[in-house]
């Protein structure tokens, strides 16, 4: 944190959320490799044939289907050449057509659910593909980790999205930590939290907690209380403590919820997050805050009574 200088400047490519994980999964048509990198060209074989693993899965539905009218289209030949009168022929042919109209009919309807189906066939019969494709993919971005950090960042944030563990999000934070964060950057937080105490976690709970407060939810406050001794004790943990405790003041809900870690670290709060959590303090007096009332309104009269932005603001909190 004290050594902003010494970070280098990135822009980071954006990053696109997906409704599923497994949207983010090709499969090499020619070598059935899986990877989460890349557009088009398969990082084993290196041939132009990656494709979405639903796009796999709605071929292999589809081809199921296709077989079996060729079944029907095939039953129906044969009842029309084992037939022995002109009639039975032409009956034969009729519900042949209608047989396969109905098939095609219901097919079509049902096409959504067999492509599920079907994707989940193809990661059941692929597990262990998969699995090396996704180790095959995370060794590509250590590749990078001395070279280009920006790319094995990038590479890193992509593979966290099917790979979850420790070991890929404490390298992701460790880059993190080497980027000069700024506001308008594509950030995360809670796909990072680790769950033992991490001091690099820490660092970037409170550089987030300066330039991205939106960022800090209730398992980040959660992180942060489990571990406020251990915080404590690290190099600027009561500044980041502090600005976390800030952060916190931004919503009624997280001051209410954690207090405690607030009012312990309200003497210290900026002048703009102090006044708005005495505000809200004032403004919903009937509240439960346990003993944050009184800490709010002893800082309030040792450091801010005379301060005419706290006179006239709290008199307008009144009058509301
Ligand atoms: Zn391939």
């Amino acid at each position: 944190m004290n050594n902003r200088n010494s970070k280098t400047p990135v822009f980071l490519k954006s990053y696109d959320k997906t409704k599923y994980r497994y949207e983010k999964l090709k499969v090499c048509k020619k070598c059935n490799a899986f990877t989460i990198l890349g557009d088009t060209t398969c990082p084993n074989c290196g041939k132009p044939h990656l494709i979405p693993v639903e796009e796999q899965a709605e071929r292999n539905a589809k081809h199921a289907m296709h077989t079996t009218v060729l079944i029907a289209v095939c039953i129906g030949l044969i009842s029309i050449l084992l037939s022995s009168t002109l009639l039975q022929m032409v009956l034969c042919g009729i519900a042949s057509i209608v047989l396969i109209g109905v098939l095609w009919i219901v097919q079509r309807n049902v096409l959504d659910a067999e492509c599920l189906r079907a994707l989940d066939k193809l990661f059941h019969a692929n597990e262990k593909n998969v699995q090396d494709g996704i180790i095959h993919d995370y060794k590509a971005a250590i590749d990078n980790w001395d070279t280009d950090k920006q790319r094995c960042y990038e590479m890193l944030r992509e593979i966290g999205t099917l790979l979850h563990n420790d070991m890929i999000r404490i390298r992701q934070l460790t880059l993190l930590q080497a980027f000069l964060l700024r506001k308008d950057m594509d950030l995360e937080l809670e796909p990072l939290l680790v769950r033992k105490y991490e001091p690099v976690l820490v660092e970037y709970i409170g550089e987030l907690a300066k330039i991205k407060r939106d960022l800090i939810k209730d398992r980040t406050f959660q992180y942060i209380m489990a571990y406020e001794p251990e915080i404590m004790g690290q190099e600027q943990g009561r500044d980041i403590l502090t600005a976390v405790a800030g952060a916190a003041v931004r919503m009624k809900h997280y001051v209410r919820s954690y207090s405690g870690l607030v009012r312990r670290y309200a003497y210290n709060l900026p002048k703009d997050r102090f006044l708005r959590l005495y505000q809200m303090i004032e403004q919903y007096p009937n509240e439960d805050w346990g003993r944050l009332s009184e800490e709010v309104m002893r800082i309030y009269t040792e450091k801010y009574q005379w301060d005419p932005d706290f006179q006239q603001k709290g008199q307008r909190g009144h009058t509301i």
